[in-house]
């Protein structure tokens, strides 16, 4: 599909990037279930090696389901391309790993996703990266943790266990008036209700498993490049700006501009770290895609009954939903993600732990799993599972605490929502 920028976005998620199948004219987009694609002569395998032609080499680097979701999520997201790779986690290694060298920084949000915060506080560390956490609320605390060795500015848009949206706007000027790049993993907001590159973000990180996909049923990530930053200034990011001793000194930014980012990802990340994603899981994810609108528009609607029944009922002691006005974050709801606060929120239970542990128990319809962003309505009660390693203040100061349950709310009826809730809190409180 040509002219993007004439197409709404629900016309996009069903049509960006995809085209009948020039073989057959099969419309939905085929699984290209191969390995490798066979060269037309010694001279196009050559300059494919090169760089110098865009093609099909081996599916460790490019297959055409895949790239049809590339395009696809670059479109939503308003970049000038995207790698998809095999999970979420894998696509912040990639993000990070054209920007970082050995003691190198980053400096990101205290309010991550659980997984996040392990991978950054400690895996990492065996690449000699390290990363500072920070309120995001406090610009100047930001601003303090940069430093000399400081590679990139990380957050989430719409912030897990929930209830918390970041000032994109704020975060962005601030990253770009220290030259650093602004990464947002877009993962519980996804393109339909907030787009960070609208917002100044020049590299939008996701879980593809959870919304984009939207009924569970295969891991995958993507990163999606603006195309917006320097990345020659400053001479910060030498694997973008200087020659590539793997592809005879070829300088990626000059060479490729805008789409730097992007061609480095494929022909030096996935070539060289293989964190791949397999054409079945893009096509699953590609069908999921196509009702993402839909579907992001009945979690919301779901969300907000949900969190406001729970608001007013006395066995809860609090709701942390930014989409409620008792929120601290509403305000930003409006600026940030105008079409609404996502579908994930937290609360407390009156009762504490042993409430919570009774509460998932009683539940018939929701499913007490650690995964966010199906179909279906989940619960985790984060103290006895997630995180379960952390001291009782570690759980408090990560929005975990015993008392604390989170919800993921699916596109059911509320009102079934709502009678389980009222069942199981009954027998959590009794
Ligand atoms: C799930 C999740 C991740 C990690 O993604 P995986 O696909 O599980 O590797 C990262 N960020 C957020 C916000 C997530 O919800």
């Amino acid at each position: 599909m040509s002219d993007a920028k004439t197409f709404g976005f629900d016309t996009l998620q069903i049509h960006a990037g995809a085209r009948p199948d020039p073989a057959t004219g099969a419309r939905q987009t085929p699984i290209y279930q191969t390995t490798a694609y066979v060269f037309r002569d010694a001279d196009h395998a050559a300059a494919l090696f090169n760089l110098q032609e865009v093609g099909y080499i081996y599916s460790r680097l490019t297959n055409p389901t895949v790239a049809v979701l590339q395009e696809r999520i670059a479109t939503l997201e308003g970049g000038v391309g995207a790698v998809c790779c095999s999970s979420g986690h894998a696509a912040q290694i990639m993000a990070l790993f054209p920007l970082m060298g050995p003691g190198a920084n980053i400096v990101v949000s205290t309010r991550l996703y659980g997984g996040t915060v392990t991978q950054f506080s400690q895996t990492i560390r065996r690449f000699g990266w390290s990363a500072k956490f920070v309120d995001f609320d406090d610009l100047a605390a930001v601003e303090a943790a940069v430093d000399e060795n400081t590679r990139a500015v990380f957050c989430e848009a719409i912030a897990n266990p929930g209830g918390y949206i970041t000032d994109l706007d704020a975060i962005a000027a601030l990253a770009d008036r220290l030259g650093l790049p602004l990464i947002v993993d877009n993962t519980s907001a996804t393109p339909y209700l907030c787009r960070p590159i609208d917002h100044g973000a020049t590299l939008v990180v996701h879980s593809t498993t959870k919304y984009l996909t939207g009924n569970g049923t295969v891991t995958g990530g993507a990163i999606v490049d603006s195309g917006r930053f320097d990345w020659s200034a400053g001479g910060k990011f030498p694997s973008l700006s200087e020659p590539e001793p793997a592809y005879h000194g070829l300088k990626f930014h000059e060479t490729f501009g805008p789409l730097a980012f992007t061609f480095h990802s494929i022909a030096v990340g996935l070539r060289d770290l293989g964190m791949t994603m397999n054409p079945q899981a893009a096509h699953y994810t590609l069908m999921g895609i196509e009702t993402l609108s839909l579907r992001m528009q009945r979690h919301v609607e779901n969300a907000v009954k949900v969190a406001t029944w729970l608001e007013g009922d006395p066995r809860v002691d609090y709701v942390t939903y930014a989409g409620l006005p008792s929120s601290p974050y509403f305000d930003r709801v409006e600026r940030i993600c105008p079409k609404g606060a996502g579908a994930l929120f937290t609360f407390a239970v009156r009762g504490g732990y042993e409430a919570c542990v009774k509460l998932v128990d009683g539940l018939e319809l929701f499913s007490h799993v650690a995964n966010l962003g199906d179909t279906r309505s989940l619960i985790i009660h984060s103290a006895s599972t997630t995180h379960r390693q952390l001291t009782p203040e570690q759980q408090v100061a990560a929005g975990a605490a015993p008392n604390v349950v989170r919800l993921s709310i699916g596109i059911e009826d509320a009102d079934d929502l709502i009678a389980d809730l009222d069942q199981a809190l009954a027998k959590a409180t009794a």
